[in-house]
């Protein structure tokens, strides 16, 4: 079992529903691939798919199940970009600064493109991404979209009335509108992705958690009943790193949110909420995120906890928030409520690394991955199957531990706590 975790949060709409995945059997006795990838997530997932369509021989384990993680529990938002502006990237990385904006800025694309090429099932829409704004937050949210609009994306400011007649209610002082944004039902995405890699040739293994990673002559994964000899190593564990690269555990700070959904929303809801579909994120520091599924369930996210009281007071305090940006839903049944780990770095941005040769780390999407994780996948798997491209796409940088991670947990809920105010107060 993964180290602190609470089974409760793991059980969602998206388990309730999810379409099945591929066979994926434990792992007993000894196997051998060019490469193994521990974690089946996003991130792992594609990275299997794209390095075994790339001509290598490929295994993945994954501790619990397929899309246990956090890949298989969040919003469903397909969102385009990192959370840092493109203009802060350029500024830190240059040249490749302005390739990694154009990846993440692509990554919707290549996630509605596997949708299609794969005949993957999960609910998808594309009606774009709108990201609200309060008065404050309006200024950096404008200069945002006009930063993407200079590199031609399809991005559009709405005024106040024009969110909330979009939003069906809220309290917005204004939005972007991006085009490239979208939704779908992240647990059968998260499937549907490894029926792909299944069918290109990976072998997949649930209920198998990599205990030990060494190099003997080759890399050496060894797990409670067998054991996996590859030449590369792809760790895709991330908010669920657990002691196996203490560096890599210690690169990311595993942050709780939580969500909860209604059942299918009456049809005469007035007004009716997000009738066109777009999938919603503020701007706020302590963010809520929201939108309707394929059926009509209305979902939203924010801020959890790490167990306890303070979990079942992070679930009511989201009903009312809720309640205060679309009151129609009163009196309605939050029939499903769970959460999982977001992992978050120090800079914002995701990370790529190679901490001994051949073996390889990637994480750290905050709250940005369902996307962007896909595409870190492809860029993953086609650099370990020797593509230049994709190696000039996104930096090595060395894992960084985070100065006492330790005590994150504590950490955490100051940070939480003081944006909750620092928002309530409007303080910039
Ligand atoms: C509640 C919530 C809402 C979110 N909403 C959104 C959203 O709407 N849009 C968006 O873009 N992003 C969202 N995110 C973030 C997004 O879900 C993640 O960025 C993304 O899923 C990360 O994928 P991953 O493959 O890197 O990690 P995960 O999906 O977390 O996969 C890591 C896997 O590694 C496995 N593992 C760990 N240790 C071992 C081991 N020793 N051996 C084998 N396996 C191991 C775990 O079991 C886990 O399945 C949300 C996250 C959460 C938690």
């Amino acid at each position: 079992m993964i180290e602190n975790e609470q089974p409760a949060l793991a059980a969602s709409l998206w388990t309730t529903k999810a379409a099945p995945g591929p066979e994926a059997p434990a792992l007993s006795g000894e196997v051998e691939a060019d490469l193994c990838i521990v974690g089946g997530g996003f991130a792992g997932l594609s990275t299997a798919l794209h390095a075994a369509e790339a001509g290598l021989d490929v295994v993945l384990i994954e501790a619990e199940s397929l899309g246990w993680g956090a890949s298989g529990r969040n919003g469903g938002q397909v969102l385009p970009g990192l959370k840092e502006n493109p203009r802060e990237v350029e500024a830190r990385f240059g040249p490749q600064g302005t390739r990694m904006i154009e990846c993440a800025g692509a990554a919707p694309d290549l996630v509605f493109d596997l949708i299609e090429r794969h005949g993957i099932s999960c609910g998808a829409m594309r009606a774009g991404w709108i990201s609200a704004a309060m008065s404050d937050g309006l200024t950096a949210a404008r200069d945002r979209g006009a930063q993407w609009r200079a590199l031609g994306a399809d991005v559009r400011d709405l005024s106040g009335p024009e969110t909330r007649e979009m939003l069906g209610g809220g309290y917005y002082a204004g939005a972007l509108w991006d085009r490239r944004g979208g939704g779908v039902q992240p647990l059968s995405y998260a499937r549907g992705l490894a029926g792909a890699a299944a069918s290109a040739g990976v072998r997949l293994y649930s209920h198998t958690p990599a205990r030990r990673v060494g190099h003997e002559g080759q890399w050496r994964i060894e797990t409670p009943s067998g054991r996996v000899s590859a030449q590369r190593v792809a760790l895709c564990t991330n908010g669920y790193s657990g002691p196996l690269l203490p560096e890599l555990q210690r690169n990311v700070v595993p942050v709780v949110s939580i969500q909860i959904a209604t059942d299918r929303l009456p049809r005469d809801l007035t007004p009716d909420i997000l009738p066109q579909r777009q999938v919603v994120s503020d701007t706020r520091r302590q963010l809520l995120y929201f939108r309707r599924d394929a059926e009509g369930r209305f979902v939203i996210g924010g801020a959890g906890a790490y167990g306890g009281v303070g979990l079942s007071r992070a679930f009511r305090r989201l009903e009312a928030e809720a309640l205060q940006l679309f009151p129609q839903l009163g009196g309605l049944a939050w029939q499903y409520g769970w959460g999982g780990r977001v992992a978050v770095t120090t800079d914002h941005l995701p990370h790529l690394a190679e901490p001994a040769p051949g073996l390889f780390t990637a994480g750290g999407f905050n709250g940005r991955g369902l996307a962007m994780a896909t595409m870190m996948g492809r860029i993953l798997g086609r650099r370990l199957a020797g593509d230049a491209e994709a190696e000039a796409d996104w930096p090595l940088e060395p894992l960084r531990p985070i100065p006492l991670h330790r005590f994150h947990r504590l950490g955490v809920r100051t940070v939480i706590a003081t944006a909750g105010l620092r928002d309530r107060l409007r303080i910039p």
